[in-house]
């Protein structure tokens, strides 16, 4: 098992299969891009199936996310998913993407086993849209919601990050929406993962920022008081449900003692934290011939090394080097 030195057990596998993106979310990545990866530091899709296999089946991997940057990039997304599905004990499968694309993949991707969505959708406002991610690709992320619902991967779950001036307006119109279509919405605090490191605290919206807005046009009760385990998010039953909203305050309210992932980056990194400053080469490991337990005493020592808190709060805090795109968010 991957067991840290503070007795968490991480069971959830967040893996990046690319640091490329079509969208440029000013909470991640400049308008300009950053330079990408080279192609021959990607795991390749062989790779990157031996190395999930290695923690589904030896180390306790029981729930396999699939991210990016935009994971609808990577060409063989599907036969990722698909080889993901066919592994013994079967891990959850899920994947959070931008939308756009998915109108064309919900069906062959819920084939091929992928059990779970989340959409990021910040906007519901065209023209802030294209200022928030400098595309014009509103339309396609809708759509891609839809073709979500229609292929079965519900609930189809929405991810939205309220922006000081630019969307915070649009927290009441984006819960309206999603209770309209069925999406389970849950807002994220904005966190220092960005490449341009431009994050300033005093321009978050908090968590209780975020249920101050909500308040005024929802009746809001925490659903199960006590019961968020390792679940990032604090659910709230909206107006009775049983629609609810989720709020994750990774900054404000850290869920970081109850823990339970560890990612591995598209250059086959292991990192133990999304906040953490090492990161464990198993790309290296892996090319120049290592044995599957090789692999998998390489990364239990990984997590094994982490850290008990993200420390954002802490005045030794260090933005991590590498943004959210390049770690898999
Ligand atoms: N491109 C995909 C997407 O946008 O869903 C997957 C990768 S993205 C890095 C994963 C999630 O991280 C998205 O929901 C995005 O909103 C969120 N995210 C990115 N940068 C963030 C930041 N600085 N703080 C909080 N969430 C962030
Ligand atoms: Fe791309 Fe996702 Fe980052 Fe937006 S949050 S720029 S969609 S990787």
């Amino acid at each position: 098992m991957l067991v840290d030195s503070f007795g968490r057990v991480a069971t959830d596998l967040r893996v990046s299969l690319t640091d490329r993106c079509n969208l440029r979310c000013a909470y991640c990545m400049p308008p300009e891009g950053l330079d990408w990866l080279p192609k021959p530091e990607l795991l390749t899709a062989d790779e990157i199936v031996r190395l999930v296999a290695i923690g589904v089946e030896r180390l306790g991997v029981t729930e396999v996310r699939y991210t990016g940057g935009e994971p609808l990039l990577r060409r063989e997304l599907v036969e990722i998913v698909a080889a993901t599905a066919r592994l013994s004990p079967r891990p959850q499968v899920s994947l959070t993407t931008n939308g756009i694309g998915l109108a064309r993949l919900a069906a062959p991707l819920a084939e091929a086993g992928l059990d779970r969505v989340n959409v990021s959708l910040d906007t519901l406002d065209r023209d802030v849209f294209v200022r928030l991610a400098h595309r014009d690709r509103l339309p396609d992320v809708l759509d891609g919601l839809a073709a979500a619902v229609r292929a079965g991967l519900t609930p189809v779950k929405i991810n939205s990050v309220l922006m000081r001036g630019v969307n915070e307006h649009e927290a009441v119109p984006l819960l309206r929406f999603s209770l309209e279509h069925g999406y389970e919405l849950r807002f994220i605090e904005q966190m220092p993962l960005d490449a341009q490191h431009g994050w300033r605290r005093e321009d978050m919206i908090t968590a209780d920022e975020i249920l101050g807005l909500l308040n005024g046009s929802f009746d809001l009760v925490e659903d199960e008081p006590g019961r968020r385990g390792s679940a990032p998010a604090e659910l709230f039953l909206v107006d009775g449900g049983p629609a609810r909203v989720g709020v994750i305050g990774s900054v404000t309210r850290p869920f970081c003692g109850a823990c339970d992932r560890v990612r591995l980056t598209a250059d086959g990194q292991i990192r133990n934290c999304l906040f953490a400053t090492e990161e464990s080469d198993l790309r290296a490991a892996l090319r120049s011939g290592a044995s599957d337990d090789d692999l998998a005493a390489r990364w239990i020592a990984a997590v094994g090394g982490k850290k008990p808190g993200h420390g954002i709060d802490d005045p030794s805090f260090l933005q991590p080097s590498r943004p959210m795109s390049a770690i898999g968010g």
